[in-house]
Parts: C-alpha cells; sequence; structure tokens
C-alpha cells in the first residue's frame, strides 16, 4: 500500500467514525477546516458557512473559469452493525451513504491540487445536509458561492453493487427529483361501532392509499418511471373511536416535469373525490424543496467518459437512471454539471446499517477525479 493510498483509507476512517446529522456536522467541518489550514498558498482561499466549507484555488491564467467539485459531508440517522475498528462513535448515527468516502477523496483532491497552482480557477465544496435539508440549495442561497460560481461541477456517489473499478454514467437524467408529500385527513370522529354517523377516516386513507398505486399503473405513461411510497401512517389511539385526524408522509419520484405534474394532479384529484366520498377534508401538503433531479450535462459526460475510455485501468458502463434523489441536482440545475457513480462493491446497499464500501475505491475514485479535473482544468 502507498503512503497515499493509506492516508486516504485513515482520513476516511476519522470521518467514519463521526457521522453527523445535516447541518449539524461541526465535528466534520472542524476535521476539514483543519485540512484546509494546513495548505496556507497565497493563491488558495476559503469561506466557511454554518458547517459547509468552501475552498477557492485562484487559477494561474486569472481565467474565467472555475471548474467546481462538491463533496457531501452529513452522515444518516442509522445505527452502525458493521462492527469495524472505526464503526461510528455517534450512537444512531452512521455514514451508510458513503459521504465519508466522498469528503475523504475531496480532501485528498484538495492537497492535491495545493501542489501546483492549476491554470483555471478550481472550487472544492464541502456540502452539508445532502440528505435532509438540501445543503446545495442551502449554501446557494446562502451566498457561499458568491464570485466563486464554478462554470462547471462535478460530483460522485459510491455505488454499492458495481464493482471497484468500474464507474458508470450516463449523459441526461441520472436521479430522480424528490418530493415529499403530506396528507391530511379531517373529519368527524365517533363511536367505531355507529361508523354512519362520522367519517371514517382509516378507511378514507386506506382508499386514498389504493388511489395512489392506480395512479401509478392507470394514469401515467406506464414508459415513464415513477414511484409513490408512504413510509408513515397515524392516526387514532384506541380500538373503538373513529379517530378525527389521520396522516400520511410519502416521497414522490419522477425522472421528468410532464409526470411529476401528471403525479400531482391525479392525486388532488383522488383526494377531491374521496373527500365527497367519505365526507372528510383532504390536505395535500407538497414539499418539493431543493430536490431536483440530476441531470448530466451532455457535453460534460462526453468528455468525462471520453477520459475514462482513455484509462486502460478502469471499466466503464453506461448507467441507468435510478428513483433515488440526490441534492447535486439544484447545484447541477444552476451550473452545468455531471456525476458519476463509483463502484466500492459493497454486500449491503447505500443506507443499509452493514453497508460497507471497499477501500481499495477510494485511491481509485481519487485517482479518476484528479486525473479529470486536472484535464478540465487545463483545457485550452
Ligand atoms: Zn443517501
Ligand atoms: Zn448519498
Amino acid at each position: 500500500m502507498t503512503n497515499e493510498s493509506e492516508k486516504i483509507i485513515l482520513t476516511r476512517r476519522d470521518l467514519h467514525r463521526i457521522p453527523e446529522e445535516g447541518l449539524q456536522e461541526y465535528e466534520t467541518s472542524r476535521y476539514i477546516l483543519e485540512r484546509v489550514k494546513k495548505i496556507s498558498k497565497s493563491w488558495i482561499n476559503y469561506r466557511v458557512q454554518e458547517t459547509a466549507v468552501a475552498v477557492f484555488f485562484e487559477g494561474k491564467n486569472k481565467s474565467k473559469r472555475t471548474i467546481g467539485w462538491r463533496a457531501d459531508i452529513d452522515g444518516l440517522p442509522i445505527t452502525e452493525e458493521t462492527g469495524d475498528s472505526y464503526a461510528s462513535v455517534h450512537p444512531g448515527w452512521m455514514h451508510a451513504c458513503g459521504h465519508d468516502v466522498h469528503t475523504a477523496i475531496a480532501l485528498e483532491l484538495l492537497d492535491y491540487f495545493s501542489k501546483i497552482q492549476p491554470a483555471d480557477n478550481l472550487l472544492i465544496l464541502f456540502q452539508p445536509a445532502e440528505e435532509n435539508e438540501c445543503g446545495g440549495q442551502r449554501i446557494y442561497n446562502n451566498h457561499l458561492l458568491a464570485g466563486w460560481e464554478p462554470t462547471e461541477i462535478y460530483a460522485l456517489h459510491c455505488n454499492p453493487s458495481l464493482p471497484t473499478g468500474t464507474v458508470s454514467t450516463r449523459s441526461g437524467v441520472l436521479f430522480a427529483s424528490a418530493c415529499e408529500l403530506t396528507v391530511t385527513f379531517e373529519g368527524t370522529s365517533g363511536h367505531a361501532a355507529m361508523p354512519q354517523n362520522s367519517a371514517d377516516l382509516i378507511v378514507a386513507a386506506a382508499d386514498f392509499i389504493q388511489q395512489t398505486q392506480q395512479i401509478i399503473s392507470r394514469k401515467k405513461d406506464p414508459l415513464e418511471p415513477a414511484v409513490i411510497s408512504y413510509g408513515v401512517i397515524t392516526g387514532g389511539d384506541v380500538y373503538n373511536i373513529l379517530p378525527g385526524k389521520v396522516s400520511l408522509k410519502g416521497t414522490i419520484r419522477s425522472l421528468n416535469e410532464e409526470t411529476k405534474e401528471k403525479l400531482e394532479t391525479n392525486l388532488k384529484k383522488s383526494a377531491a373525490s374521496i373527500e365527497v366520498f367519505h365526507d372528510c377534508k383532504i390536505t395535500l401538503d407538497f414539499n418539493y424543496r431543493g430536490y431536483l433531479p440530476v441531470i448530466n450535462n451532455e457535453e460534460l459526460t462526453h468528455k468525462f467518459i471520453n477520459y475514462i475510455k482513455h484509462r486502460t485501468d478502469i471499466a466503464f458502463e453506461i448507467a441507468k437512471p435510478t428513483l433515488a434523489g440526490e441534492d447535486f441536482g439544484f447545484l447541477s440545475n444552476i451550473f452545468p454539471g455531471m456525476m458519476f457513480w463509483l463502484g466500492v462493491n459493497s454486500p449491503y446497499g447505500l443506507h443499509h446499517p452493514k453497508f460497507k464500501p471497499d477501500e481499495e475505491a477510494l485511491m481509485i475514485g481519487f485517482e479518476i477525479c484528479a486525473g479529470f479535473l486536472q484535464e478540465r482544468l487545463n483545457e485550452e
């Protein structure tokens, strides 16, 4: 093992021990800052905003081009079950989405690019709250990037089902838009033995859930992927009282605007018909926040695929789009962007308590990013 690959593995393990909630990544942010402060060059500046850290490398050419790299730094509310010696020391929290891997690679890029001043500007962004609060949108709206706006931006995500040494991406949509849906049913509560005198909101909610799945199968083009899943249902306290309030919480995923609108319209129609039939009031709250679909810029994706194809040590696959969400969708909607999957060959998937990326993928990921960014930073 080379010194460098040992260093990146140790960095990742340091980060792996301290997973934190989105916007509360104080220890992680301090760790990043310590590393940033170690590189002191007149052409490197940094900014801190809450737990976010942005590092700007001024290019030699005083160019207007700024190549951006984004890493996300937050963990997940999952109790780790890997049994590793460097497992999380924060009870109930785990880096189960590989953001420790993403951050370790970005820190290695920071060291690498601080050695020789690049031709164009480089922005390395450590972004909070990818999982819960759309950190990308937040830092953008709070002007963390003012004057440092990238002219193109890149990111990667660990992929447990790809072998180590394989990367994958596609031009166009890679991740879905994600919308949180809250459905609230309100009506007259009453005796469970006399349902005719009240609204049975539990039956109304059951009807709504059934119709939701019919929207997916009957009300949109079957060739356009989409999912509506409910993760929470609440209502009632006792066996024999029909409750006055029931609520559902779920998520809506789709790959394009047209499908998204179709789903929303049909959910509203379904709610209106159930209101009439069940004598209740239904409120739908759609919260899209900044989880826009990740749409890879065609030109940048071609450049990346060309770069990868010249590397005989890396295998490449064209990716399929996924209905998972990624808040890189926000930044890549503002700036031309491209994201790719890095194979980490884990027997357990993302968000699983035993998710365990192959650490060999760290150095591979770093080398791909360093090589590709170097090429982009020096393009005539
Ligand atoms: Zn995740
Ligand atoms: Zn993630």
